[in-house]
Order: structure tokens, then C-alpha cells, then sequence
């Protein structure tokens, strides 16, 4: 009888071997390590130690990701940032200057080398709208607006008198005020906007 079945037996003891070696179980460190570029300590482990199969434990491993402590992150840095000139009104290119800039050493991994920034040309109508940008900080479109005298609902009282001068005459109407020019009236509403261009 068991002559008769040995190759059977044979094929059971091999399976039971293969098994065992399968489930064959190998501790591993692994997960993600945080290490600071600037001092080099470790200042976050997200790793553990884990039971898996040994060929599987030949692929995991530990993962070293570069970043900065909380410290060194705290610290401010200055580096140098290529500022490409460009003139919004335009379109005119105004060059490129490279300028010293400060910010805080996690935030360096974030800036662009090279950024563009919106300049007015030295000349002309652009140097106009320029000097009202660089004066009250409004928004280009605006100042743009202004210095081809153009004047719109929205506009406060600065925005109306930088576009067209000061007004002969002004009247109080309750909460509202009325400018009068030649021919235009202006009314600013309770919040000082233009509500009305007649
Ligand atoms: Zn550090
Ligand atoms: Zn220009």
C-alpha cells in the first residue's frame, strides 16, 4: 500500500517545505525618515518595525525624505531671485535684475528662480500710469485708466480728481456728493464711490 502511494507522499513532503520557507516571516525597519538638509538630525520617524515575508522584506526599506527641522525652518534666508521686468501697460520687456530676497528657510524650496514682475516703461504713458501704481497701489487697469483720462463707476475721489483734476464746484446731497466738471457731473454715493456720471 504505501509503495504504491510514495509519489504522492514525495509531492506532500516538497509542498510542506515550500510552505514553510513561504511563511518564513523577517523583521524590517521601514516607513519614511525626515531628515533636516540644514543640521542633519532626524526631526520626524515615521517608521516601524514589522514582521513581513522574507522576500518581501528584501524590497521595503526606509525612506529618507529632506526637509527642514522646525528649528532651521524658523530661520530667515536670503537667496538670490532673477526678477524679470515687465511692463503692464505695454508689454514692453524691462529687463532682468537679480535681487536679494528674505524668507523664512522652509518656504526657499518654494520660490521660483526667476519670477516676473509688472514694472511701467520710464517713458511716455506708461511713466504715468507708473507713478500713479507706485503713489496709491491701485490696480493697474486702473491707473492705466486714469492716465488716458477715463473714469468709472466704482472710482473713489482720489481716482476722479487724478483723472480729470480737481472740480469747479461741489455740492453735499444728503450722504452723497456732487462734482461738477464742464460738462460731467459726478456723483459719489455714502461709501465716497462714483454711483453716477452724467
Ligand atoms: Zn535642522
Ligand atoms: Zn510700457
Amino acid at each position: 500500500m504505501m509503495r504504491k502511494y510514495w509519489p504522492v507522499l514525495v509531492v506532500m513532503v516538497a509542498a510542506a517545505a515550500l510552505c514553510l520557507s513561504c511563511s518564513t516571516k523577517k523583521k524590517v525597519v521601514t516607513g519614511t525618515q525626515y531628515e533636516c538638509k540644514e543640521c542633519g538630525k532626524v526631526y520626524r520617524d515615521d517608521t516601524r518595525e514589522m514582521e513581513v515575508d522574507r522576500r518581501l522584506a528584501e524590497e521595503l526599506g526606509v525612506e529618507v525624505v529632506e526637509g527642514y527641522c522646525p528649528k532651521c525652518g524658523d530661520e530667515p534666508m536670503t537667496l538670490d531671485q532673477s526678477q524679470h521686468y515687465k511692463c503692464p501697460v505695454c508689454g514692453a520687456d524691462g529687463g532682468t535684475e537679480v535681487k536679494k530676497v528674505t524668507l523664512e528657510r522652509k518656504l526657499s524650496d518654494t520660490v521660483p528662480a526667476e519670477i516676473e514682475v509688472a514694472k511701467a516703461c520710464p517713458t511716455g504713458k506708461c511713466a504715468k500710469v507708473g507713478r500713479l501704481r507706485e503713489k496709491y497701489n491701485w490696480d493697474w487697469q486702473v491707473c492705466a485708466a486714469i492716465a488716458e483720462q477715463g473714469i468709472d463707476l466704482g472710482f473713489n475721489q482720489d481716482m476722479v480728481r487724478e483723472a480729470w483734476g480737481p472740480p469747479k464746484r461741489v455740492e453735499k446731497v444728503g450722504s452723497a456728493e456732487k462734482w461738477y466738471y464742464d460738462a460731467e457731473t459726478i456723483t459719489f454715493g455714502a461709501s465716497g464711490k462714483v454711483v453716477k456720471i452724467d
